[in-house]
């Protein structure tokens, strides 16, 4: 659903700072219409008028431009990874004002990982930014996931199942929370603050631990009426001598994801034990068996999203991946073989936009997703004590 608010804050998300004028003109909407719901999103503190006039040309009054209101709320962020939780708090332009990782002290007890996050969130926000009033909790895994019911329905590595993260996210926090899938919530938020803006369709290949997709047409992620849509872990377009978890050959994420693609560096005898940071990090630090280690990821990473790519014909494809993020000759790599294999052109292949951010902001965008979607139907919930 597009609301005339939804388009005015997205225009201005856009192109801000911009004048009333101007976003009558780029979005098609009457002056009359403009004025109208910039005042209401300026009372509910989305939209905030920049003190500085642009140019006055001398005829009516100066054009005093709006632009996004960061000063007065925030969005929180929890994301679910293998390991560990990152908590965050971004701003309405979906930019990190701060994160934190704590490891799973009991990963086999989603209730006891949430909670402890959930509490840990709450003290961040009193301490760093208690005069900003918190949107909501925006809440991202890997896997399948359920946002119609706010429920992690599996995340295979974590052997997590019907999670219902909503309704204990909610009572723990008193604040409204989505859950979504990290994929389909990284591509919204490539199209709303990232390189993708203003593109109308985006693929988005994932390759973390979880090996998931998303593909947006429009303003929204396709999520299929099980919200299974993406789950490209088990087709088999990775390495057919490699037998997966799930009985088959040539899963893409036995093949790829971090752990599997750790273990193997660790095995080839290139890093001392199996953790793709310090493949990343070497490869960072100039050695040439690391680079050539990441960069051949890279390339099958490629060889798998251009599959993906011809079949979806989207305008642009999004990966994010460890290695594609850090280091340009991956990035390159990537981006070779996906134009050798697909017809996508070379301009056509993005890596990540928000670098070593990228799990904060999958999180975040989930509740901004919500926001932009409608953005007078926020309520000012009372963030609860600890
Ligand atoms: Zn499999």
């Amino acid at each position: 659903m597009t609301t005339t608010a939804s388009v005015v804050l997205a225009t201005v998300l856009r192109c801000g700072p911009i004048a009333r004028s101007g976003i009558a003109r780029t979005s098609g909407l009457s002056p009359a219409a403009v004025t109208r719901t910039c005042a209401a999103l300026a009372e509910a503190g989305l939209l905030v008028e920049v003190p500085q006039a642009v140019p006055y040309q001398g005829i009516g009054r100066p054009h005093v431009p709006v632009d996004i209101d960061t000063g007065r709320h925030v969005v929180a962020g929890l994301h679910v990874a293998h390991p560990y939780c990152t908590l965050t708090l971004l701003d309405l332009r979906g930019r990190v004002l701060v994160r934190r990782t704590i490891p799973h002290a009991t990963p086999d007890d989603p209730h006891e990982v949430l909670t402890t996050a959930a509490d840990e969130l709450l003290r961040l926000h009193a301490d760093r930014f208690p005069g900003h009033v918190p949107i909501g909790l925006g809440v991202a895994a890997g896997g399948w996931v359920d946002p119609e019911n706010g429920v992690i329905v599996r995340h295979a590595s974590l052997g997590w199942r019907d999670t219902e993260v909503r309704a204990l996210l909610t009572a723990r926090t008193g604040l409204p929370v989505r859950v979504d899938s990290h994929a389909r919530a990284l591509a919204r938020a490539e199209q709303l603050f990232g390189a993708s803006r203003g593109h109308n369709s985006l693929l988005h290949l994932f390759v973390g631990n979880v090996v998931d997709a998303a593909i947006v047409t429009g303003g929204a992620a396709h999520r299929g009426p099980r919200s299974a849509a993406g789950d490209v872990a088990h087709l088999a377009l990775g390495d057919p001598a490699i037998t997966c978890e799930c009985g088959k050959r040539g899963c893409l994420e036995a093949t790829l994801s971090d752990r599997a693609w750790a273990a193997r560096a660790h095995r080839d005898g290139l890093i001392g034990r199996p953790y793709i940071f310090d493949l990343v990090d070497d490869a960072a630090a100039g050695s040439p068996a690391a680079a050539a280690h990441l960069a051949e990821r890279a390339r099958a990473v490629g060889r798998a999203a251009a599959v993906l790519f011809d079949f979806l014909d989207p305008e642009v494809l999004v990966v994010t991946e460890l290695g594609t993020n850090r280091l340009p000759g991956c990035a390159a790599a990537l981006r070779d073989e996906v134009v050798a294999m697909s017809r996508a052109s070379a301009d056509a292949v993005l890596t990540s936009s928000f670098g070593a951010d990228v799990l904060a902001v999958a999180a975040g965008a989930v509740q901004l997703d919500v926001l932009y979607a409608d953005p007078l139907n926020i309520r000012n919930p009372v963030w609860q004590g600890v």
